[in-house]
């Protein structure tokens, strides 16, 4: 049985000297119900900090939280945060995560993705503006667009279509970046940026307009069902599992010499899609065909991190190998298909 509970102690444990730092902290969370924020808002919970996680609860994410929902260092809020919102107690650090990111939702919900990394970033930078805060913004491998420059460093400055299917996300997340640095300019925040590449785990789905490559070829392998690969399968990609995304992020966000920084959290072990279903095939020993569909227009052809940045600064390396953290992943997705999940 895959433990949940195990992985958030095994990220505290990485977190080493930062954990103190977040002990007793007030943390506002945007998002805290998504996939990468629940995990967040678990950490912060178990090392004591006192944690309100924000959500609209559109994507029908509950389940992510209900576990928190009775400890006393957690507060929940159903808040659409493009709306202002005030609060009575200090907050000391607001971390922005409210976003859809999965390529489905960009034809879907353009919209709701452009006001949650304007709108909603100017609502949460206006609190932790009241509250001198520290900020820190989840922004994407996405601004890089399709990148001529592999790995892609933080300097790297984009290859972005301002008007092709991806451009809510793409454009939205690159003005989010903006609105950070304006506040940093002006009004001197101490504030943060990750630019999260690819990522996988326990949380995520596959079904419908959620369903990102890795848990969809999962799904589909576990059902042997046709294993659905976009275009040739020769475009890239770097996967990195969620406990290292989340020990990533936190050292971002709490460690003193990340003031004011931009740095790429993610996985420099590039893949490519075909091989990725391969190898979903071979470790679910799905008997699963390989299916083509027409790749979709503007795809990043390919994706890999340069990640020395957050080595050098956050003492941050991702440890989970790919075959480990899709096995961990597939025995989640078994679980969860016999009612047999385990916290
Ligand atoms: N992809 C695929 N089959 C699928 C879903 C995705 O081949 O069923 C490809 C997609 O075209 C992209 C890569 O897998 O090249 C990663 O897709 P994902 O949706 O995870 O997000 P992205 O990295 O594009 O933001």
């Amino acid at each position: 049985m895959i433990k949940l509970k195990k992985e958030i102690e095994e990220i505290i444990k990485n977190l080493g000297d930062i954990s103190k730092s977040v002990e007793d902290k007030n943390v506002l969370v945007t998002g805290g119900a998504g996939f990468l924020g629940s995990w967040i808002c678990e950490v912060l919970v178990e090392q004591g900090a006192k944690v309100i996680c924000l959500d609209n609860l559109v994507s029908g994410l509950n389940s992510n939280i209900s576990a928190m929902m009775d400890k006393d260092n957690f507060k929940f809020i159903q808040h659409d945060v493009t709306q202002p919102i005030f609060f009575d107690e200090q907050i000391e650090v607001v971390m922005h995560l409210a976003s859809r990111a999965s390529p489905f939702e960009f034809e879907k919900y353009p919209i709701q993705i452009l006001k949650a990394n304007t709108l909603g970033i100017w609502v949460a930078l206006g609190i932790a503006k009241k509250h001198e805060a520290k900020f820190l913004y989840t922004s994407t491998s996405e601004i890089y667009g399709d990148a001529k420059e592999i790995p892609t460093t933080e300097e790297y400055r984009g290859n972005v279509n301002p008007v092709g299917p991806r451009s809510c996300y793409d454009e939205a997340k690159r003005c989010g970046e903006s609105y950070v640095i304006a506040y940093k300019l002006q009004h001197g925040m101490d504030t943060r940026i990750a630019r999260i590449f690819n990522t996988y785990g326990p949380r995520m789905r596959a079904e419908g307009v959620y369903g990102r490559v890795v848990p969809r070829f999962i799904e589909q392998a576990l059902s042997n069902k046709p294993i659905t690969i976009f275009g040739d399968g020769s475009q890239t990609r770097s996967f990195c599992y969620v406990t290292d995304q989340v020990e990533g992020l936190l050292k971002l966000a709490f460690s003193e010499r990340a003031k004011g920084e931009v740095v790429n959290i993610g996985s420099d072990n590039e893949i490519t899609i075909l091989e990725l279903a391969k190898l979903v095939n071979e470790l679910t020993n799905s008997s699963s065909e390989m299916e083509f569909h027409p790749l979709p227009k503007d795809d990043p052809m390919r994706r890999k991190p340069d990640i020395s940045k957050a080595k050098e600064i956050l003492s941050w390396k991702p440890k989970v190998e790919l075959k480990d953290g899709l096995l961990k992943l597939i025995n989640w997705f078994k679980e969860k298909e016999s009612g047999k999940l385990g916290k």
